[in-house]
């Protein structure tokens, strides 16, 4: 049995509507959804990408986020959090235990909240920019397009 007779394939192939720019693209990643139709579901767990879309069956197997939405994470997370946990302390400086229980709290609820949209997106400027083996899609798409 090779995985061809294991994956699903999707019941009936549903009329795409294809991204006309990145944004959009990117938008439907962050929202978990296919950057490709924008129905069908990006992730199958927390942070498990679906080999391919359940709604149009574009494969999604391809993309390679590997580390960058934790980075990207923790930029954003510092970016937010450091000005406010600086203001916060200076000007009301609470109890230290009041601090030590808040801002990694705080911390970790943002991280949480926003590794699955920004992997979303991530995945989403990989298919849209054609990298790793999402160029062949893009390729169709770009004659789709065309003729
Ligand atoms: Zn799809």
């Amino acid at each position: 049995m090779n995985n061809a007779q294991i994956r699903p394939a999707p019941i009936a192939p549903v009329q795409r509507t294809l991204p006309g720019g990145a944004g959009l693209a990117i938008w439907r990643g962050f929202r978990g959804r296919c950057p490709a139709c924008g129905e069908g579901r990006l992730f199958r767990a927390f942070l498990k990408v679906n080999d391919v879309c359940p709604d149009c069956g574009e494969e999604m197997h391809h993309h390679r986020a590997d580390d960058f939405p934790a980075y990207l994470v923790i930029a954003i997370t510092g970016h937010i959090l450091v000005p406010i946990v600086l203001s916060v302390e200076t000007h009301l400086a609470p109890p230290i235990v009041l601090s030590m229980a808040l801002w990694p709290s705080l911390a970790l609820a943002m991280a949480l909240t926003l590794l699955q949209p920004v992997k979303g997106a991530v995945v989403a400027v990989q298919w849209f920019g054609g990298m790793h083996g999402f160029e062949v899609s893009k390729k169709a798409r770009q004659t789709a397009t065309v003729g």
